[in-house]
C-alpha cells in the first residue's frame, strides 16, 4: 500500500456531510465556503508519543485526543470547530494500528459533527499534527484581553482528574476508571460555546493547570485576580494542586462582567451544566489566592512547560 491508498482507504470518507465543503480530500488545497456573517479561527495542536500521549495506548484513544484537544482551543473562544487537517507521520506502515486510529478518528469526527478536508502523510517518529478551523458570528469571538477588574472568575465541570491519574499511573498505584476517563477522554466544552458568546468577557481551555492558563487571562488582560480555593471544584479524590498545576483537563476557566452573572448562571442551570465561581479579576496585578487555612499566597503560574 502507497500513501495514496493508505488515505483513500482510511481516511477519505469518514466525515460527517458539510455543504461548506467546495473541495475536500484529494486535491492539491480544501475549499472551503465561509459564511458572510462568519469569521473564522485557526489553531493547531502537535501529538508526540511519549509526551502527549504512550506506546501503549489504544489508537482509537489516540485519535480521540488528538482531535479533542484541538477542539477544545476553537471552543475556548466561543467558536463552533468546524473542519480538521491531519499530519500524520507514521515510523511503519502498520493495517491494525491505521484501521482502529481511523475508526476512533471517525466516531469522535461524528461526536463533534467535524470534517476531515485534508493532511499529509509522511515517515518517522509516531507525531499526529492537528489543524483545526472553526467559525463564529462576526465580532463574537471570546479572547483572553477582555476581563475587567470586578469581573467573576469560573470554571467548567471538575479539575485535577487527568493530572491525579498521570501521577497514580506513574507511582503505579490503581485508580478507578473514572480518572482514566478523565485522562483518555476529556470532553472539551462545546456545550458552554453558547454561554461564553453571550457573556464571558475572556475565556481559556485549561490544558496547563489553572494557575497557568489563568495567567494567561490575567497577563493578556493586563489585570490580577484573587481566587478562593476551597471553592476549587475537585474531581473525586484529586488534590488542589494537580488541579492548579496539572494540565490535560480541557475544562473551560472564563470570566463574567457582574451585571451578565445572573443570566449566566441562570443558562447554565437551565442547561444542566456545571460551573463554579472560583475568584474574581482584581486591579492589582499578580494572582492571589487563598488556602483552605485562610494564608493568602502569591500564585506565580508554572504549569507545565516544554522548555
Ligand atoms: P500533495 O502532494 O499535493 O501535497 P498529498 O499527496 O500530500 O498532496 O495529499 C493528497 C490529498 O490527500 C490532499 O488533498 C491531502 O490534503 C489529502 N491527505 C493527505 N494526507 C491526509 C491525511 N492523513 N488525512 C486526510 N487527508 C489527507
Ligand atoms: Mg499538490
Amino acid at each position: 500500500m502507497n500513501e495514496f491508498s493508505l488515505i483513500d482507504t482510511y481516511f477519505k470518507n469518514i466525515s460527517p456531510a458539510d455543504e461548506n465543503i467546495v473541495v475536500g480530500i484529494g486535491d492539491d488545497a480544501a475549499c472551503l465556503s465561509i459564511p458572510v456573517d462568519m469569521e473564522l479561527l485557526i489553531s493547531t495542536d502537535t501529538l508526540v508519543e511519549g509526551i502527549h500521549f504512550m506506546k501503549e495506548w489504544s489508537p482509537a484513544d489516540i485519535a480521540y485526543r488528538s482531535l479533542a484537544v484541538n477542539v477544545s482551543d476553537i471552543v475556548a473562544m466561543g467558536a463552533e470547530p468546524k473542519w480538521v487537517t491531519l499530519a500524520l507521520t507514521l515510523p511503519t506502515m502498520e493495517h491494525t494500528w491505521l484501521q482502529q486510529f481511523s475508526h476512533g478518528f471517525r466516531d469522535t469526527l461524528q461526536q463533534f459533527q467535524i470534517a476531515l478536508i485534508g493532511g499529509d502523510v509522511t515517515k518517522g517518529s509516531l507525531v499526529i499534527t492537528i489543524g483545526i478551523y472553526g467559525l463564529v458570528k462576526k465580532g463574537k469571538a471570546v479572547k483572553r484581553s477582555k476581563a475587567k477588574e470586578g469581573d467573576g472568575i469560573f470554571v467548567t465541570g471538575e479539575l485535577g482528574g487527568a493530572a491525579f491519574a498521570v501521577d497514580a499511573l506513574t507511582g503505579q498505584s490503581h485508580i478507578n476508571d473514572g480518572y482514566m476517563k478523565k485522562l483518555l477522554h476529556p470532553q472539551p466544552r462545546l456545550d458552554f460555546i453558547p454561554i461564553l458568546q453571550q457573556f464571558a468577557s475572556a475565556a481559556i481551555d485549561i490544558s496547563d493547570g489553572l494557575e497557568a492558563d489563568l495567567h494567561h487571562i490575567l497577563d493578556a488582560s493586563g489585570v490580577g485576580a484573587f481566587i478562593a480555593l476551597e471553592k476549587m471544584p475537585l474531581y473525586q479524590d484529586s488534590a488542589l494542586h494537580f488541579a492548579l498545576n496539572g494540565g490535560d483537563d480541557y475544562e473551560l476557566c472564563f470570566t463574567v462582567p457582574q451585571n451578565n452573572i445572573h443570566d449566566m448562571l441562570n443558562l447554565v442551570a437551565k442547561k444542566h451544566l456545571q460551573c463554579t465561581n472560583i475568584g474574581v479579576v482584581t486591579q492589582e496585578k499578580g494572582l492571589r489566592a487563598k488556602y483552605l487555612d485562610g494564608q493568602i499566597v502569591l500564585l506565580e503560574g508554572k504549569g507545565y512547560v516544554h522548555f
